[in-house]
């Protein structure tokens, strides 16, 4: 059968040390779809058996695409033969069918004279990794490019946000030549996604309910159907959430589905920004370049000061949630602030309506300041009083003590706290009785909270936090694009993020 001469667009990366299940895990994505599979000959016990697995899984099916590895420990793979040897591995596995194979650049360069032995049947990757850090990609590059090839493929690790923008720059500047591209780690998620419409050859995905390769890996049905790698395009808007930890956020899930609905050529990444790397986000912000994100703990006040313009209200909470770029400015505001107003002006009139606010944190914070510019007449309880008082003074709220708070009764009650959330789901601020009649329960994660199921038990009206994060969420996504929320999609990305979270 006549093979085509592009390889897929995703390879699954198959690094397991027993045959069978490298076999069952390829034929579990086979029938997921997929078609393009790295068979790590190395982790095997003998890389022979490798060999015939290719040789077994192509007599079966013929029309995918194996790629083979064999990696000498020297660069953090298994195998401890000798060059001469590995190249002899790689060459039986393209005999046995493999239409690839990947050679470390340090083995390339040794044996650079006997490698025209991998060319012609299949197509030799030369590949350079570092798995400590991202060094100036460019002499990475003109480094392999003296080795013979026919792709070269970069594989740094992330440290930080920028270095994403230092690897997919690679594709961007060297458009001739076939590369792949890829920053490790959870820092360098974004490569992963956005490589293949920059110009890289192909991406790495994990196999499904299985350990991955290397870190901050995702699968093959996320990188295809969440983050549509195969549909966005070069000139794709980029949006995302900055967040420390980031892994938790269902943001990508409920913005990549509202692109998709919208039919908008987007994509929305998870990056994770750690406390002091949030000037160097802004470099790749500018580079990349970002069209607007969220922004989560901990980064909701400290963003402030790297933004141009800041809506009013969000100045005065001192949080800004939402952040987007117009006329070369960056811009700010907090959507958490209306999301929490929105779904309460629906059950009471905040005008004339007594608020407990429990917790002093941001999101307390966005609350308490809304409410207040709404006219309700807000009290504040948190754990720690002297924290209760800085806020109540700040937006003039009422600070209390619990025992003060719980001796009365409010007509509503905002829960901001995390207490209730994944994994403390047996925490919940007040073990007797709830002192409001309507609960705003700003937690989402699990969607049935503790504070939820006392409330239902005490018979009060409860809302939960997903209606905030649906509303901030769908605001957001105005803000952006200047086009309608798709709300029932939205929702339903979410719901299904949370039951599989
Ligand atoms: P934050 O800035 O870290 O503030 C957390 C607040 O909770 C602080 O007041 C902290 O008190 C208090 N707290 C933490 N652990 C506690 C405990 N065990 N007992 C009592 N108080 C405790 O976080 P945030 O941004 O305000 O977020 C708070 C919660 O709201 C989180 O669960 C977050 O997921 C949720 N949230 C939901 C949405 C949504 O869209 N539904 C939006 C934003 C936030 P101290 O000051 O004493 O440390």
């Amino acid at each position: 059968m006549a093979q085509p001469t592009t390889l897929p667009r995703i390879c699954i990366a198959l690094g397991f040390s027993d045959v069978d299940k490298l076999l069952e895990h390829a034929r579990r994505e086979l029938d997921a779809g997929e078609s393009f599979f790295e068979f790590r000959l190395d982790y095997l016990a003998s890389p022979e058996l490798g060999v015939e697995a290719i040789r077994t899984f192509l007599a079966a099916h013929p029309d995918c695409t194996i790629l083979a590895t064999c990696r000498r420990h020297q660069n953090q793979g298994r195998y401890n033969g000798s060059i001469e040897e590995q190249v002899a591995i790689l060459a039986a596995a393209i005999e046995a069918g493999a239409r690839a194979v990947d050679l470390e650049i340090e083995s390339a360069e040794n044996v650079a004279a006997r490698l025209e032995l991998l060319r012609g049947k299949a197509k030799l990757i030369v590949s350079y990794h570092n798995f400590e850090a991202t060094p100036a990609t460019e002499t990475i590059l003109r480094r392999m490019q003296k080795v013979s090839a026919d792709a070269y493929k970069v594989v740094t690790t992330a440290r930080k946000p920028s270095d994403n923008m230092r690897v997919l720059g690679l594709s961007k500047s060297h458009p001739r030549v076939p590369i792949i591209v890829l920053a490790m780690g959870e820092a360098g998620f974004a490569t992963r996604v956005l490589s293949t419409a920059w110009g890289g050859l192909y991406t790495y995905a994990a196999p499904m309910a299985a350990e991955g390769t290397a870190s901050g890996q995702v699968s093959a049905k996320q990188l295809r159907h969440l983050y549509r790698v195969e549909k966005f395009t070069k000139a794709a808007k980029i949006y995302g959430v900055i967040a420390d930890p980031v892994r938790h956020s269902i943001s990508p899930n409920v913005h990549n589905r509202a692109f998709q609905a919208r039919r908008m050529d987007a994509v929305y990444l998870p990056f994770l920004v750690h406390p002091p790397q949030l000037k160097d986000f802004f470099e790749l912000a500018d580079k990349l370049p970002i069209s607007g994100f969220s922004v989560t703990i901990p980064h909701k006040q400290k963003i402030l000061r790297y933004l141009e313009i800041v809506d009013p209200l969000a100045r005065r909470i001192g949080a800004v949630n939402t952040v987007w770029k117009k006329a070369g400015k960056w811009r700010g505001t907090n959507t958490d602030a209306e999301a929490v107003t929105g779904p309460l002006s629906k059950c009471i009139r905040l005008a004339k309506s007594t608020v407990l606010v429990v917790g002093n944190g941001g999101a307390a914070r966005s609350a308490a300041f809304a409410l207040i510019e709404s006219g309700t007449k807000v009290s504040i309880v948190g754990r720690n009083p002297d924290r209760v008082r800085a806020l109540a003074k700040a937006c003039g709220a009422e600070p209390l003590l619990k025992e003060q708070a719980e001796a009365r009764m409010f007509d509503a009650l905002v829960h901001a706290t995390p207490m209730g959330m994944s994994p403390h789901v047996d925490e919940c601020y007040f073990d007797g009785t709830i002192p409001a009649e309507l609960v705003f329960d700003m937690v989402y994660n699990p969607l049935q909270t503790l504070l939820a199921k006392r409330s239902a038990a005490q018979g009060r009206t409860f809302i939960p936090g997903i209606q905030m994060f649906l509303n901030q969420a769908a605001q957001q996504f105005e803000i952006w694009t200047g086009e309608t929320a798709p709300r029932p999609v939205m929702e339903k990305a979410a719901m299904e993020a949370l039951a599989v979270s």
